[in-house]
């Protein structure tokens, strides 16, 4: 196979086992935010105006609340083998996610993990309120991201791992994809390359025998 220069990964449902900003809403949003949720999947918003809807919808919650949230968001068993791995070839890693900042710093923090790249709405929490910004907004997105994965590469061969229907617009482009769940059934659906993973191992062997990096 061939050698890349770098790699870009999914946050939820990719890292974490399960979406932590759905898991989120389900746990402190009122039922109306799935009704925005559904219109998203309709095609009928884009995921920005998505995420301001739904973020609105959040109610007041302290910053141990919040923290207590954080800090029980399961990984996968292989994540820190992982980044071993990657370090020990001195390869670039950047997380691309349109979820929440905040709840990927804090459990970068939390496994130990320093000098990865992120990019990442940003979640403001002050005075047990929320607020979302889009620093990385790209308004020629194809499917209308908050956080446009596509324009944050700048490797002409890289290497992207995700899960869903945030990874869309980069997908197709990476030389090699790693893809689970929706992104894999997409993937077979349309006729995309993509080599299928279960967890964090099964990459490491294929980045391994395949000599990619
Ligand atoms: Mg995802
Ligand atoms: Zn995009």
């Amino acid at each position: 196979m061939e050698k890349i220069d770098a790699i870009y990964c999914d946050f939820d449902g990719t890292i974490t086992k399960k979406d932590a900003v759905n898991t989120f809403f389900e746990m402190y949003a009122p039922p109306k935010w799935l009704d925005s949720e559904q219109l998203w999947i309709e095609g009928k918003i884009s995921s920005r105006e998505n995420a301001v809807i739904q973020v609105g919808l959040l109610p007041e919650i302290t910053e141990a609340q919040l923290n207590e949230y954080i800090e029980n968001i399961e990984i996968d068993e292989y994540f820190l083998d992982f980044i071993k791995y990657i370090k020990s070839k001195n390869i670039k890693f950047t997380i691309l996610s349109d979820g929440f900042d905040l709840f990927i710093y804090k459990t970068l923090q939390r496994l130990n993990i320093d000098g990865i790249n992120v990019f990442a709405n940003h979640l403001v929490h002050k005075n047990n309120k929320f607020n979302i910004e889009f620093p990385y907004y790209n308004s020629s997105c194809d499917v209308g991201a908050g956080m446009c994965k596509c324009s944050r590469v700048t490797e002409k061969k890289f290497c992207y791992i995700g899960d869903g229907t945030s990874d869309l617009c980069i997908a197709r482009k990476a030389n090699i994809l790693f893809a689970t769940k929706n992104l894999q059934k997409y993937c077979n659906e349309n006729a995309i390359n993509h080599i299928p993973f279960n967890s964090f191992r099964n990459i490491i062997e294929v980045l391994e025998e395949g000599k990619i990096i």
